[in-house]
């Protein structure tokens, strides 16, 4: 059995060491586009269990690693607060944050040693089926038959498009300032999210004892702003509106800014085609899960060929379409969690404001990475 699987960004990578573990032989199609060094993802048990299945975890440096022991989410008047410790959960962390620079490195090299994965650094232009095989045209090499395509060519999925797979997308008219803070005081290993009138700002502790990065999502005009004003500046604004403990930032790195929206793909099963990661859902970054959710997407896929009898058959239709329900089911849990969170927050008063703390003191963030926690012990 063939298996495509289009996009070298960090859920391709991991679907092609996930499908390559399948037996099947491996096409992985995608320029590598290496990923910003400023860039950091909070990654949850589930994913650091896959990418141990995987035998990626142990290649991942130490130093590369920043465990989360507690995670404290509050309000702007910090009237709603929440703590959560790992030690009163599953132990070890909560999640632990990455350079996604480092972690793509990682994953590509692990391919590399896999004999059944086969790397063309090239684009993907359409395809077509013809007697039950997919046949990709790519934009500079010879065109390539396979059985089936994974997709993970993000956001804007030229496969999703050529296959005419409709979605819904929503523009949250906000963008998402990151940047690296140096501090003072060590962080102790404690992220924090705080609700602020225009949207949530998190700050996630880095592997370094001193370093934290920060994900700020607010409206486009403050983004622009605060993506230009000076270092000093910007570290002035952040002391002017978070606690004590973060009053004595030293320092901070460039700003970045990702403009924020929505999208969920009708299916992610059709003929041929497996939509995994951003292709098939791209989801507000309040919970740090666009990623999680896409290696969940690649499990799904994975366990999917795993469990098929025959290795050599094209799936049953029917099968395949109980498992595109299972899928639209179990993510539409998470994405309507994560925007009924952010919609009542984006509301600065009256009801919706009520109902964004009731989430919040009901634990609406940490109820979405319980769900994936508890997927986790189902992994390992
Ligand atoms: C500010 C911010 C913070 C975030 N924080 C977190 C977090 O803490 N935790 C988390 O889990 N998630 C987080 N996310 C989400 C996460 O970054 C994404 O969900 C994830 O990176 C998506 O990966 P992907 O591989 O699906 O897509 P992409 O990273 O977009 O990769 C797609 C790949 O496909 C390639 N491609 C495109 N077109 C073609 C083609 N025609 N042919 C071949 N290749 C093609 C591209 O070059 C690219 O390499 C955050 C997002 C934002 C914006």
């Amino acid at each position: 059995m063939k298996i495509a699987v289009v996009g070298a960004g960090l859920v391709g990578a991991v679907a092609a060491l996930a499908m390559a573990k399948t037996g099947g032989q491996v096409i992985w199609v995608g320029p590598s586009k290496p990923e910003s060094p400023d860039r950091f993802l909070a990654i949850n048990p589930t994913a650091i269990a896959f990418l141990a299945e995987l035998d990626v975890l142990s290649s991942l440096p130490k130093s590369a690693r920043g465990p989360v022991k507690k995670m404290h989410i509050a309000d702007f008047n910090q009237d709603t607060k929440l703590v959560f410790d790992a030690a009163k959960t599953q132990g070890y962390a909560l999640c632990e944050i990455v350079p996604a620079a480092i972690l793509l490195q990682t994953l590509e090299r692990a391919s590399r040693k896999q004999e059944n994965i086969q790397c063309v650094p090239d684009e993907y232009v359409s395809h077509r089926i013809e007697n039950e095989r997919c046949m990709i045209q790519l934009k500079n090499t010879q065109a390539i038959e396979v059985d089936y395509v994974i997709v993970a060519d993000g956001a804007m999925s030229r496969v999703r498009e050529i296959e005419n797979i409709p979605f819904k997308s929503h523009d949250y008219q906000r963008a998402a300032v990151t940047a690296t803070l140096q501090l003072a005081m060590p962080h102790e290993q404690v992220a924090y999210q705080y609700f602020l009138d225009h949207g949530p700002l998190a700050l996630l502790p880095l592997a370094e004892a001193d370093k934290v990065s920060i994900v700020w999502s607010t409206t486009l005009t403050e983004a622009n702003h605060l993506k230009n004003i000076s270092s000093e500046g910007f570290v002035t604004r952040l002391a002017n509106l978070l606690p004590q403990h973060f009053q004595d930032a030293i320092s901070c790195s460039p700003r970045y800014t990702f403009p924020l929206r929505s999208l969920t793909a009708k299916t992610t099963v059709q003929n041929k085609v497996f939509l995994v990661g951003d292709a098939a859902h791209v989801v507000h970054p309040l919970a740090g899960l666009g990623l999680n959710l896409g290696l969940l997407d690649v499990i799904a896929v994975q366990q999917l060929f795993l469990s098929r009898q025959n290795k050599n058959r094209p799936f049953n239709p029917n099968a395949l379409q109980r498992f595109a329900r299972e899928r639209q089911w179990e993510m539409g849990i998470y994405l309507k969690t994560i925007d009924a969170i952010e919609r009542a927050f984006h509301e600065p008063k009256g009801a919706a404001r009520k109902i964004g703390q009731l989430a919040l003191a009901m634990g609406g963030v940490p109820f979405v990475n319980r769900l994936l926690i508890n997927k986790a012990t189902a992994v390992t």
